[in-house]
């Protein structure tokens, strides 16, 4: 087909422009009244080459050569799931990372402290949970910056960890990202945890299907309208004691990745 077409066709051309921009519009108001933890495709580059690219600051996993492990939780705070996963951690004596929204946090700050307070590591994961390749630069840096003027101003420091939401990000993001003292970071395990609210069973069998040596392991707590994490909290004694018996220790990233939290050491 030509691209200059006559009068007629334009008109269908604006209709199906503004009905995608509409479509844009209600998204983007969705996203940032509630975090969707629903995967999408990876834009642009793959993660592997990416890391290629970047080794320092676009992270999946840490050494192969130890047996240690770092579980890390997005999308807190939430009321209805964060404080239960704070309770079992804490039975188990375990610390974890914790990768918060900006608009979360203004709305449960407490539960940020408590995060904090109980030994977890503090990361960024946006302001409102937005699809941050779509994004122009400026916008992509407000959503970083904003958060981490949040989060520093209840916990004291500024949050070295990054993790973009669906874990998508551009390289020249990335790149920004290195220059302004952050490290992305994904992960190599995936619990599955967002999707149709799975039971305990199936989150370990995921889990620990593709665990090894220096896994970052993604897991969820907080979620949206509807979503349920029970068999997240659920999993977690026993994704513990299971993984300890087999000689596995459960660390923050800043251990896993000798990396200090705080984006200003
Ligand atoms: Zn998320």
């Amino acid at each position: 087909m030509k691209w200059v077409m006559p009068g007629r066709s334009y008109r269908w051309l604006w209709m199906a422009l503004t009905i995608v921009l509409l479509f844009t519009f209600t998204g983007e108001a969705y996203a940032s009244s509630s975090p969707q933890p629903k995967k999408r495709k990876p834009a642009g580059m793959s993660w592997v080459k990416m890391h290629k690219q970047f080794p320092d600051s676009f992270i999946l996993n840490g050494s192969r050569n130890s047996k240690r492990i770092a579980l890390t939780f997005d999308d807190a705070p939430d009321p209805r799931f964060t404080p239960q996963i704070l309770d079992a951690l804490a039975s188990y004596d375990v610390c974890a990372t914790f990768f918060i929204v900006g608009s979360r946090a203004v709305q449960h700050p407490a539960m940020v402290r408590r995060i904090h307070r109980e030994g977890h590591i503090i990361g960024n994961h946006s302001y409102n949970h937005a699809v941050l390749s779509k994004l122009k630069p400026r916008e992509f840096h407000t959503q970083i910056w904003r958060t981490d003027a949040i989060v520093s101003r209840i916990i004291g420091y500024h949050p070295r960890f990054v993790r973009p939401p669906y874990g998508e990000m551009l390289p020249e993001q990335v790149a920004w990202s290195r220059k302004s003292g952050y490290t992305v970071v994904n992960w190599d395990v995936d619990s599955v945890d967002w999707k149709n609210n799975p039971s305990s069973g199936i989150i370990l069998h995921n889990i620990k299907r593709t665990l090894q040596p220096g896994s970052i392991v993604l897991q969820h707590a907080g979620g949206g309208y509807g979503q349920d994490l029970t068999g997240t909290i659920e999993a977690l004694p026993v994704l513990i004691s299971q993984l300890r018996k087999k000689g596995y220790k459960f660390v923050t990233l800043p251990e896993l990745l000798n990396q200090p939290a705080d984006k200003m050491k």
